[in-house]
């Protein structure tokens, strides 16, 4: 039977990330320590590679904890403030991985390839002395008094130490299948009720049809939930895309979770855009009536992509030929009302194969967030994407994943140097 000081279980961006800083920790102290890192997949780090369209968005310029849902913001603040955007950021040019940041804030390898990250991060694993095993499928992990066994069809590890990295359900092919959910649960956790897909494209209804026509058309736009009540519950500015099933792009995958949770609770829950961006119904109205000879597809043409402006015209009954005089008050505001509060029926979303992240997992108050330790189980860490917090579109998601490794592996090491 083998043993191990720590057995981490999932070498995705958190696992890679605890078993660098449990190391380098290690080495640190002067302790030695036997790390294994094991992943079920055949191949380590597919989300790391395929993230960022294959370029790896690995942080962001500002990461705030409003930039994440789920836990408590509080509690989120306690991580981001443990390590920082900064601190990815030098930790990566360390490992000979520079980042450059685009307009957005987003930070990319300058290589603007996401094979620089991961092969970085397994260089360092590999220099440190990481036995990182796959594929390697945990398929039980039992508590006993001294530790824990964690099997394999195969194998078995005795260690006093888990770490429980394995993901949420986001991409299951890559290997995160939900698995780790029922080891969590059979060592007293809890996960949350809701297990969501989250930043996910969304599939309009056949009533909303007509922007399934718009594909290939893309808009900066902002982009609303709304309470049955009409109350806006949450709003994102950004860049939409039209698609053959419905919307995509930044602005719908970061709306995706909070309209598919609100309508949980609300199913006259709205998903409403406003397709100049910004702009009141009264503003556009008073502009609409000022311009005269001017046709309004033209005058559309100004703020909105062609195609787009036609459509709503159609879906109003108006000629884009019209000039603004000749429009009708009637068909001008329905006009209007389309443009700067259009709301889309939605008939449901793309699933967990194609969102990039889960909503819900293990609540962060089951976890000691300076050390990432459960309360619940001696001997355990859970950090990442498995627990409840998700974040939106921009590299804020990896950051959680760095900022627990970091913080875990630190305890991780504290914990094999105070037993030896
Ligand atoms: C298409 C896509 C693009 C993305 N792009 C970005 C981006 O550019 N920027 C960003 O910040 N975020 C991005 N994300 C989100 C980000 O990839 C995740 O939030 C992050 O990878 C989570 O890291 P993790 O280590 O917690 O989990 P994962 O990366 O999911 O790693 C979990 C690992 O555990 C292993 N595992 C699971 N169960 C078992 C088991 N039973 N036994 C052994 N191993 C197991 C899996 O094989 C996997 O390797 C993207 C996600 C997707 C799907």
């Amino acid at each position: 039977m083998e043993q191990a000081d720590v057995v981490i279980v999932g070498a995705g961006a958190a696992g890679l990330m605890t078993a660098i800083w449990t190391a380098r920790s290690c080495a640190q102290n002067g302790t030695s320590a036997r790390v294994v890192l094991v992943d079920g997949a055949k191949k380590i780090g597919a989300k790391i590679l395929v993230a960022g369209g294959g370029r790896c968005n690995v942080t962001h310029e500002k990461v705030l904890p409003k930039d994440y849902a789920g836990g408590s913001r509080n509690t989120i603040k306690k991580v981001l403030k443990a390590w920082s955007a900064r601190d990815t950021i030098e930790f990566f040019a360390e490992l000979g991985v520079e980042l450059k940041e685009e307009d957005t804030g987003k930070m990319f390898p300058v290589t603007d390839s996401s094979k620089t990250v991961l092969n970085a991060l397994l260089n360092e694993c590999n220099r440190l002395g990481v036995e990182i095993v796959y594929p390697w499928r945990v398929k039980s992990i039992e508590k006993t008094d001294d530790g824990f066994v964690v099997r394999s069809d195969e194998d078995e590890i005795v260690t006093a130490r888990v770490v429980m990295a394995t993901g949420g359900l986001a991409l299951p092919k890559s290997g995160s299948d939900g698995l780790g959910y029922g080891f969590v649960k059979s060592l007293g956790h809890r996960v949350t009720e809701r297990v969501l897909p989250a930043l996910v494209p969304i599939i309009t209804s056949s009533e909303s049809g007509w922007i399934t026509e718009l594909s290939g058309i893309a808009a900066r736009v902002s982009i609303e939930v709304h309470s049955g009540s009409g109350k806006r519950l949450v709003s994102f500015t950004n860049d939409l895309l039209c698609t053959h099933f419905g919307l995509s792009g930044p602005a719908a995958l970061d709306v995706s979770r909070w309209y598919f949770d609100a309508k949980l609770d609300d199913p006259k829950a709205k998903l409403v855009i406003n397709w100049l961006g910004d702009g009141s119904f009264d503003d556009l109205d008073a502009k609409l009536l000022e311009i005269g000879k001017q046709s309004i597809g033209v005058y559309l043409r100004g703020m909105i992509p062609d195609r787009l402006g036609k459509m709503l015209c159609k879906r109003c009954g108006i000629d884009p030929a019209s000039p603004g005089h000749g429009i009708m008050r009637e068909q001008r505001r329905a006009l209007v009302h389309m443009l700067v509060a259009c709301e889309v029926v939605v008939a449901g979303n793309r699933g967990f194969t194609f969102a990039e992240v889960t909503a819900g997992g293990v609540p962060l108050d089951e976890i000691q967030v300076s050390t990432m330790q459960s309360r619940v189980c001696d001997g355990l860490w859970i950090l990442g994407e498995i627990l409840d917090v998700d974040g939106r579109i921009g590299g804020f998601n990896f950051q959680w994943a760095w900022a627990n490794g970091h913080i875990a592996g630190k305890s991780i090491a504290k914990s094999i140097a105070q037993s030896v």
